[in-house]
């Protein structure tokens, strides 16, 4: 481009500089023909002053004597005059012609001169005077007719110059407008030329910026361009296409390392080694494409090295094969450096030497798997179908491979805590059983205590009734004596409901509905005691739940309340939904309960009631609820009433 603008430039400088070197030429003549033009035109002044003073002598000569005649001495200073004038003329330079004439016109006024001044002194004969007259007379004619003659030459030269000069300054006023013409078109010509040698490739750039900003990496332009564009352009290209493979190496290596993160990610799941296994042998071929994945491991048991099963590309039976004797084994880690092995196309090298061609491998890689700087064994990876393994497959798999250590430990680190549990759960069920018993101990005293009140009024009344003859105060005794017994009946009933573990008969249930029903239920004990009763139901969905179990909760609850509000009040009863549970908040009005005995009252024979409560009732829902997966809680205010939160998931299957 640069050589062309060059060019381009020379070129048109050269043609104004031609066209500028002929106008000037053409100007330069005609200002010689202007110059030869003035000559003339001072040459025919002359002649004209030339004849004025001739034809003023001969006009003296002929008129002298006469009234019209001038003086002599007039006509002597007009020769003088006329001899001046030819003398001028005749210092000019002139063509030999010319010269000629005018030296003959020169002699004819010397003897015009001669004539006048022998006229002039001639005094005697008058006859002799007017020959003399006409003798000067006649030359003064000829040297008329002489200058006429050399006024038409020198007009004939005159016109002839004129005619040159206007067509040299005509030409030169062509070659001007041609030049400059010719200039202008030339000057377009090359700016169009190099504008569109500029602009389009410049636009090409653009164009393919754009693409590439756009996300098309790799984009050529077909453009070729010439001259520096060439080069930019096929650099352009070069490096649009350089992004292009390095754009999807990158890509290559986002997605081999996001599977990398993918796998590793996994393993945090995995808690046993056979699915660990699995998931390093087929995560390692979506990674890399090969034919056959999967991990060595050492057996205590064996004292050798074992290929594990599942893997990728492997049956069982295949498996079964690969089994290296632990030195064997530890002699190629340490001949290889403790590097990962990479051995392509080279049979002969590799560790199972005939195994391996059993298998058909090809080309075969060994990712060391160490635990605390200890040999763990290594993941096999063989046949690598788009090529030879290389070290960038190495560095991925050693990435992948300390992982695998770590899920090992963390296998291992998870079955332990599994017997760990395990034995725990044994000694703390033992534990519960002993705080069981020492519990028993507290309850016997506990319950004889209870059954003893209505057993020592049973026995009372029944030494009374053996005493009595009135059948009316026998009828009152037996009723005290029924009394008595049934509230023996209702501890021993609860106290069995405490021990006893009933199976949950879990089913689908309305909460709405189970609480209706067990409104219903105490609408009597509510009316006599003057308690108001509100329900807000919410839009809740159906629970998993036992519904005999849950209705106990309940009752229970609601039969607190009611005894909590002996004066009256208000009992409220309203469900609604939670994140992923439902709540049943049963509240009160009644006397509330102290702060200092609210942690207590789930506890078993904990009662305020004496002897009309078991203290088993809340103790029983708290067991109910539990084994619902969800949970009671409680907010009190003495003297301003209670509110029971019962919480339970909407399926018990699920973690609470
Ligand atoms: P019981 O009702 O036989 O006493 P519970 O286990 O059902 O046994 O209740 C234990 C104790 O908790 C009650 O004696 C009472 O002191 C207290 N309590 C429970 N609910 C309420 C309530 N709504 N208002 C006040 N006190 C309550």
């Amino acid at each position: 481009m640069k050589k062309k603008i060059i060019l381009s430039l020379f070129f048109l400088f050269l043609l104004f500089t031609v066209g500028a070197i002929m106008t000037m030429f053409y100007i330069l003549r005609v200002t010689s023909r202007l110059d030869t033009l003035i000559t003339l035109h001072q040459v025919e002044i002359l002649r004209q002053d030339l004849v004025i003073n001739v034809q003023t002598v001969q006009s003296h000569l002929y008129t002298i004597g006469t009234s019209f005649g001038k003086e002599m001495d007039i006509i002597v200073e007009n020769v003088a005059t006329l001899d001046n004038a030819i003398q001028k003329c005749s210092g000019c330079h002139h063509s030999p012609e010319l010269t000629t004439k005018i030296n003959a016109i020169k002699d004819l006024t010397e003897q015009y001169k001669e004539a006048l001044s022998t006229f002039i002194t001639t005094t005697a004969g008058k006859e002799r005077v007017e020959r003399l007259q006409l003798v000067g007379a006649n030359i003064g004619n000829v040297i008329l007719e002489k200058t006429q003659e050399m006024a038409f030459i020198a007009n004939q030269k005159l016109n002839e110059r004129t005619i040159a000069a206007i067509k040299d300054v005509t030409s030169s006023r062509i070659i001007l407008i041609i030049t400059l013409l010719l200039c202008f078109f030339i000057a377009l010509t090359i700016a169009a030329s190099l504008t569109r040698g500029i602009t389009e490739p410049v636009s090409e750039l653009l164009k393919a910026t754009r693409k590439i900003k756009a996300g098309e990496l790799g984009y050529t332009t077909s453009y070729r361009g010439k001259d520096e564009f060439k080069e930019l352009l096929e650099a352009f290209n070069d490096m649009s296409i350089t992004l292009n493979e390095n754009n999807k190496r990158i890509m290559q290596h986002l997605n081999r390392l996001s599977g990398l993160y993918r796998i590793t990610l996994s393993f945090h799941a995995i808690t046993n080694v056979e699915d660990i296994y699995k998931e390093v042998s087929y995560g390692i071929a979506e990674l890399i494409d090969i034919e056959q994945c999967g991990v060595i491991l050492f057996d205590k048991g064996e004292e050798l090295f074992a290929h594990r099963f599942p893997a990728f590309g492997l049956q069982p039976e295949q498996i079964a094969h690969i089994k290296i004797p632990q030195d064997n084994f530890i002699d190629i880690y340490r001949s290889s450096n403790r590097r990962p092995l990479i051995l392509n196309d080279n049979t002969a090298l590799f560790p199972l030497g005939e195994l391996d061609k059993s298998l058909n491998v090809k080309n075969l890689m060994l990712i060391w798997i160490r635990q605390k700087g200890e040999l763990l064994g290594a993941i096999r990876v063989a046949n690598k179908k788009s090529g030879d393994f290389t070290e960038e497959d190495a560095r991925i798999l050693g990435i992948l491979a300390n992982n695998v250590s770590v899920a090992f430990e963390n296998a291992k680190l998870y079955e332990n805590l599994k017997k760990q549990m395990v034995e725990l759960k044994e000694t703390q069920e033992q534990l519960v059983q002993a705080a069981k018993l020492a519990a028993i101990g507290e309850l016997a005293s506990n319950i004889a205590h209870e059954i003893n009140n209505p057993l020592t009024s049973i026995l009372g009344y029944s030494e009374l009734v053996k005493e009595e003859t009135d059948i009316t105060n026998i009828m009152r005794d037996i009723e005290v004596i029924e009394k008595e017994s049934l509230r023996a009946r209702d501890i021993v009933q609860q106290l069995l409901e405490f021990s006893r573990k009933r199976p949950l008969e879990i089913k689908e249930i309305n909460i709405n509905d189970i609480l209706s029903e067990v409104l219903a239920l105490v609408s009597i004990p509510l009316k006599d005691s003057n308690i108001n009763i509100s329900k807000s139901y919410g839009d809740i969905p159906l629970i998993e739940g036992d519904p005999n179990q849950l209705k106990q909760v309940f009752l229970n609850i609601i039969n607190n309340a009611i005894f909590a509000m002996q004066g009256g009040g208000t009992l409220t009863a309203k469900t609604r939904m939670g994140r992923d549970s439902v709540y049943i908040e049963i509240c009160d009005t009644g006397k509330g309960i102290p702060k200092e005995l609210l942690q207590r009252i789930f506890e078993p024979f904990f009662t305020t009631k004496q002897e009309k409560g078991t203290g088993l009732g809340l103790s029983i829902s708290y067991k109910i609820i539990q084994s619902h997966k969800g949970r009671i809680d409680v907010e009190s205010e003495e003297g301003r009433g209670s509110k029971f939160a019962v919480v339970l998931p909407v399926s018990v299957r699920q973690p609470f």
